[in-house]
């Protein structure tokens, strides 16, 4: 386990901390990963630096047709969160199904997006809204697309022994985008997913635009299925045009055997099903009490 235990009071002290134990340190959020790596041997960190108590790691506005988040955000404060109920359902209702209530008012967005889990619950509705997220180093500032920022199974493009995730932003979208999860899972709390789909889309006079589809786990890292995107993209969204989304999401989704989620060919065809269910939520053919205009 780690030797010393130092809390930031800025992102410049968060850096300079991590700078002055050259890589020997490791930033510290909710620590619901990070625990457990410590504890697992898997994490080697001697000093840990916490980020919590910098000022605006969880503040939550709109400002200039953007929803702007600290990146410590907690998933408690994102599921009550009045605005991102309105805006953004889609990311408070994932975070209103992690873990328990314990872990929700502990875990933050940016936590779960370094973790890098595939099929984690606030990464995939960050991506289906095409989040950024600011990034600040010893070399300077930039912001990342969420949808390019994970890079395999527990890696991403941030260096948590180095830079600091101070800032999440995606556009607020207008009343005519509707949004959807699909979340299958062994138990309705406290289990990750079996799988796992975020859905959103405007629909503009009965056709789609704009459409996002994040499926998980089905690879490394979440996946985004493009393809599909563009088979929907100014179709009328209808039972039909949604069916052949949902069988091109099968033909480009492999999920391994896995013993804790099912056979590879079972998660296969239930992406399939979750997709097209998550569509016909988006798209007002399904009844739904998630799907928020
Ligand atoms: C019992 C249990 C159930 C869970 N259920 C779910 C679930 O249903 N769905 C789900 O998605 N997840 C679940 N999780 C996983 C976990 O709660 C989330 O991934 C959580 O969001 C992690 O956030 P944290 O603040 O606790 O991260 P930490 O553990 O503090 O850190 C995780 C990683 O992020 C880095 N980090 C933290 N903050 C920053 C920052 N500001 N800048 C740069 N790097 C940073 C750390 O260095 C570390 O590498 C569960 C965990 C537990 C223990």
């Amino acid at each position: 386990m780690w030797r010393d235990y130092l809390f930031a009071r800025s992102v410049d002290e968060a850096l300079e901390l991590l700078a002055r134990h050259e890589g020997q340190a490791r930033l510290i959020a909710g620590g619901t990963d990070l625990v457990l790596q410590c504890q697992r041997g898997e994490c080697s960190a001697q000093v840990l630096v916490d980020v919590t108590q910098i000022p605006g790691m969880e503040r939550i506005e709109e400002r200039d047709g953007s929803i702007i988040l600290g990146a410590g955000v907690t998933h408690a404060l994102a599921a009550s969160s009045a605005l991102l109920r309105l805006k953004a359902p889609l990311l408070s209702e994932a975070c209103r199904v992690i873990g328990g209530p314990q872990v929700r008012n502990l875990g933050t967005l940016a936590g779960n997006l370094v973790a890098a889990l595939p099929a984690a619950d606030a990464s995939l509705a960050l991506i289906a809204l095409d989040g950024e997220a600011e990034i600040v180093s010893p070399d300077g500032r930039r912001w990342v697309p969420l949808s390019d920022f994970h890079t395999g199974v527990g890696l991403c493009r941030l260096d948590p022994t180095r830079e600091v995730m101070t800032t999440l932003r995606f556009s607020a979208f207008g009343s005519d985008y509707r949004a959807a999860q699909e979340r299958l899972a062994r138990r309705k709390v406290h289990a990750l997913p079996i799988m796992n789909v975020a859905a959103l889309a405007a629909v503009r006079e009965g056709r789609f635009a704009d459409v996002r589809i994040v499926v998980a786990p089905v690879a490394p890292t979440p996946l985004r299925l493009r393809r599909c995107e563009e088979l929907l993209e100014g179709r009328e969204a209808t039972s039909e045009a949604i069916r052949e989304a949902a069988d091109l999401a099968v033909s480009l989704v492999h999920p391994r055997d896995s013993l804790l989620r099912g056979s590879g060919e079972y998660r296969q065809a239930l992406a399939g099903v979750m997709v097209r269910r998550a569509l016909e939520r988006v798209a007002g053919i399904a009844p739904s009490d998630r799907a928020v205009a």
